[in-house]
């Protein structure tokens, strides 16, 4: 696997795909640098080196050119991260973006104007790959968010550096992370699923049986299990169409000697609502009326007891409905369980959607060994795909 540091870039071009997708107000002002901070590591090594970088990404979902999703507007934001003046290129192709990559000095930082103004940057058009491409000596792809997109600047731009192109510090951490999950794992491995959706998961949840001691199970998903099983779950959210493959998921998992654990309590509701009357019910006896939006202290004390023996930690998706305060206990208990864990020597990944954000809400970030930055990409690899834009650097 390429990285930064198979390179000198001492007076070299590199042209990083980045994913500054980053969330505006409505004055057009960043309100998360997450992403830009991010990329520094990568963009820092590379100047240290005495090279110049020139950082092309997208911005939301333009049709064409619309000045909203213009990159100007990170701008001053981007200079402030990065701690250096950022140029800008009010164009990401043709004679302006040229230019000013022709002009670039060792040291010096250029971002390009949205890669999605071009309809070519999502059809992955190779001409269009091939005039970005001309911008750089060296590429370098540090954009997980969009590394299972076949895009031109993520993935068809690399077969013009067919020696010159490597990951960025960022993407080269995402997959040393997921492998140490998936591949070189130190047992007891346990995966906790949550979320809302059976439908959504099933391919992840088949991938992972082959790589898990523990197979947690929680959330809105819980239900399709129980009802599968015999029991009454009122009106919680269940995929009734989903419950044969649960049924076959339990089967698969007993073969295989995963041991699946599922809440045995819930967090009961009479609506779906923070006001809502509440009662800590067994998770088989569900009234008709109520519905379960949170695992119940019985279940949370065995999750703690398998968290707290594991040796690697695999955690996407929440517990219950996190979003509101009263349904938010068990999301928090268990990230409280996994960061112990992590202290006491385990490797703790969390990744894709929602558990992020839980992570970060809770401020439980910096207590998880890592927490992933892309969110389908995350849940492709999880799935067992490749990706695109990590199969064109290693080619
Ligand atoms: P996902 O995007 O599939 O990871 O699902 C995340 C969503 O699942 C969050 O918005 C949670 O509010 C929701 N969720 C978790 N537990 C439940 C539950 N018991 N009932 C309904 N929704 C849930």
């Amino acid at each position: 696997m390429k990285t930064l540091n198979d390179f000198n870039f001492n007076t070299k071009k590199a042209l990083i795909r980045v994913d500054f997708n980053v969330p505006l107000d409505e004055n057009f002002k960043v309100t998360d640098a997450t992403r830009i901070e991010a990329a520094k590591p990568t963009i820092d090594k590379i100047l240290a080196d005495g090279g110049s970088v020139i950082l092309m990404s997208h911005l939301g979902r333009p049709k064409g050119k619309e000045e909203k999703y213009s990159l100007k507007h990170i701008l001053t934001k981007t200079s402030e991260v990065l701690g250096k003046e950022v140029k800008f290129a009010e164009d990401c192709i043709g004679s302006v973006a040229e230019e000013a990559a022709k002009n670039l000095q060792p040291g010096e930082i250029l971002l390009l104007e949205n890669l999605r103004f071009y309809a070519e940057e999502e059809a992955g058009d190779v001409d269009f790959a091939k005039k970005l491409a001309s911008l750089g000596d060296v590429y370098v792809n540090d954009a997980f968010g969009t590394a299972h997109r076949a895009h031109a600047s993520t993935t068809i731009i690399a077969q013009f550096f067919p020696n010159d192109k490597c990951f960025g510090t960022l993407l080269a951490k995402e997959i040393e992370s997921l492998n140490k999950v998936l591949k070189d794992s130190e047992k007891p491995v346990t995966a906790v699923l949550g979320g809302s959706k059976v439908s959504s998961k099933i391919t992840v949840i088949e991938n992972i049986l082959d790589k898990v001691d523990h197979l947690i199970i929680g959330g809105g998903m819980t239900f399709t299990f129980i009802k599968a099983q015999g029991g009454k779950i009122g009106n919680s959210i269940c995929e009734d169409d989903k419950m044969d493959l649960a049924l076959e998921i339990l089967e698969k998992a007993k073969a295989k000697n995963v041991q699946i654990h599922i809440p045995v309590d819930v967090i009961a509701a009479n609506a779906f609502s923070n006001d809502a009357e509440t009662q800590i019910v067994n998770v088989n006896e569900i009234h008709d009326g109520w519905q379960g939006l949170d695992a119940g202290p019985e279940s949370l004390e065995r999750f703690k007891k398998v968290i707290l023996e594991s040796k690697t930690i695999l955690w996407n998706g929440p517990l219950g409905v996190f979003e509101m305060e009263n349904f938010a206990k068990g999301t928090i208990a268990l990230g409280e369980f996994i960061a112990e864990a992590t202290e006491k020597g385990a490797f703790s990944l969390v990744g894709g959607g929602d558990s992020v954000a839980a992570v970060k809400q809770f401020g439980l970030e910096d207590k998880m060994s890592y927490v992933s930055t892309g969110g389908g990409a995350m849940l492709e690899m999880l799935e067992g795909k490749s990706l695109p834009g990590i199969d064109a650097i290693l080619r």
